[in-house]
């Protein structure tokens, strides 16, 4: 994408003339980096103290740790190059190697056939293929889609596949029973995946290399995936601003347009005005920001879309390393976490020399019991569930850091496209507004997708520009005729 528009002399000293963004994770830094390479003038506004949105990572004493492990992994071949040019040598390719810890034991993930074979027993491992042939059979005849991930996955792994992994897990990530999760965002998050394409993979290592899922290697920046939000944010400082600690708090419109937004940062309001608006902020909490507010059937179907949050525990550690793995699956219900990273294994400066750390992943909703829990209960519970699973001694902890992401997966309960349509439909009616990213779409966004949607968006405003810079030109040559 390669667009050169404007010399900023030609631009208004108003801030009409700004591209406005709202929200600085990937999705917002992508859009105003490609605005800022194509020299259009960009304001940033994030609400947090840092850019990076759930793609950042936390420093503490010399620690280091993303709100759960992120590995750069793209098969677009555009974001891979871009990434890798913004990234430069800061980038280290690292093979991924992770288990999963079924009635306990752990086993490779995926899945090797034999390990599971010797792991879940002989009797175990012919129910869950004779269910997987059983499911394919009956898949032949079979003409109505899956309504929900428990359809989707016994379609394509057989029911026994579905009990002993994906049930607990899943319901372990959404807080809710499988028969409500949305087939359509499995289908997404494991597309082209069954249990013949992992057994095939395990075998000859031939079918993983395009599954995002099966990938055995990825990249990471040596310091923390954050620097990817750091190195866009320096991009668009070049000659442009962005805001942080400065949340947006309305959005003016006149019924087709939006004029303004209303921001407000440690010294106060403030109005800014705009040519065209980016929001990469969450979908609903955009529509309940827009003055004159929408209909209330808008507000009702914005109210519907609900969000899964996180809250992660980091535990400091003094020893060189506890693992070799990537993640560490917990699907079981006796264990408060879902997976488990250890950062050292992604980069080795992520510690201090000598020391390393194990963050964990508590799915959780805003004010759950988890939620509300204290950092010292919650760090307690931590240590004694990583001694429990043979990782730790509590003796060699010498820190903690407990950080509480909202809105960390969009919730895809059955239903949730109709809702989505329904505020994309409202939205479309002004013409400078553009939404983006994972939770400004309500989609199951990785980073590279994230990225892509914010360079889309950018270029849907270049292309406007470019339109109007070209009808400006042919009427002042009428105007001369
Ligand atoms: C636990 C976990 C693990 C993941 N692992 C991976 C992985 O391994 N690989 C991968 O590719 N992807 C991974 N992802 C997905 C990845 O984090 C996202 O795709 C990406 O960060 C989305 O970027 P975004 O900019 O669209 O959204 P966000 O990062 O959510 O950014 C939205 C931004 O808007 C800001 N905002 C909200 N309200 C306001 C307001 N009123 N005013 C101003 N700003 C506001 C927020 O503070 C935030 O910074 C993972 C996600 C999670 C939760």
């Amino acid at each position: 994408m390669n667009y050169l528009l404007k010399r900023p002399d030609t631009l208004s000293d108003n801030g009409s003339d700004n591209v406005i963004i709202m929200g600085g994770g990937l999705t917002g830094l992508a859009a105003g980096c490609m605005l800022t390479r194509a020299g259009d003038r960009v304001r940033l506004f994030e609400r947090d103290p840092d850019v990076g949105g759930l793609s950042r990572t936390v420093q503490k004493g010399g620690f280091r740790f993303d709100l759960g492990g992120h590995r750069f992994f793209s098969t677009d071949e555009e974001i891979n190059g871009f990434v890798l040019d913004l990234m430069g040598p800061e980038l280290l390719s690292v093979e991924r190697s992770s288990k999963i810890y079924l009635k306990g034991r752990f086993f490779d993930y995926p899945l090797k056939p034999m390990n599971a074979v010797f792991g879940l027993g002989v009797p175990t491992t012919l129910k869950i293929l004779a269910d997987y042939g059983g499911e394919r059979l009956r898949g032949l005849g079979r003409k109505e889609t899956p309504v929900s991930l428990e359809d989707w996955v016994v379609g394509k792994f057989g029911r026994a596949m579905f009990n002993i992994y994906f049930r607990e897990y899943s319901e372990k990530v959404w807080g809710i029973d499988c028969s409500r999760i949305s087939a359509e965002w499995v289908a997404q998050r494991i597309k082209g995946l069954s249990l013949g394409t992992a057994i095939k993979n395990a075998f000859f290592k031939m079918s993983g290399r395009d599954l995002p899922t099966l990938a055995d290697r990825f990249l990471y920046p040596r310091l923390g995936i954050g620097r990817i939000a750091e190195r866009l944010r320096e991009e668009i400082e070049t000659v442009n601003r962005v805001h942080t600690e400065t949340g947006v708090e309305k959005i003016i419109h006149d019924g087709t347009r939006i004029r303004c937004v209303h921001v407000r940062n440690g010294k106060g309001p403030e109005k800014a005005l705009g040519r065209e608006f980016i929001s990469s902020m969450p979908i609903n909490t955009l529509v309940k920001m827009l003055d004159p507010a929408p209909p209330s059937s808008v507000i009702d179907m914005a109210c519907r879309l609900k969000y899964r949050d996180i809250v992660i525990v980091a535990i400091m550690v003094d020893r060189e390393r506890v693992t070799d793995q990537t993640w560490i699956y917990i699907p079981e219900k006796g264990i408060p976490f879902g997976r488990i990273h250890e950062p050292t294994n992604w980069s080795a400066d992520m510690a201090p020399e000598g020391k390393t750390l194990m963050v964990v992943e508590f799915f959780s909703f805003k004010g759950d019991a988890v939620w509300n829990e204290t950092d010292e209960r919650l760090t307690d519970m931590t240590v004694k569930h990583l001694e429990r699973l043979g990782f730790i001694n509590a003796s060699e902890v010498i820190g903690s850091a407990v950080v509480r992401a909202p809105k960390a997966y969009p919730l895809f309960e059955v239903g949730y496209q109709q809702v989505c349509e329904g505020l994309y439909d409202y939205l479309r009616r002004f013409e400078n507004l553009h939404i983006a990213g994972r939770v400004g779409m309500f989609k199951y966004y990785n980073m590279d997708h994230a990225i892509r949607s914010g360079m889309t968006a950018a270029a849907t405003v270049l292309r406007g520009s470019l339109m109007r810079e070209q009808a400006g030109k042919e009427e002042l040559v009428l105007a001369a005729e």
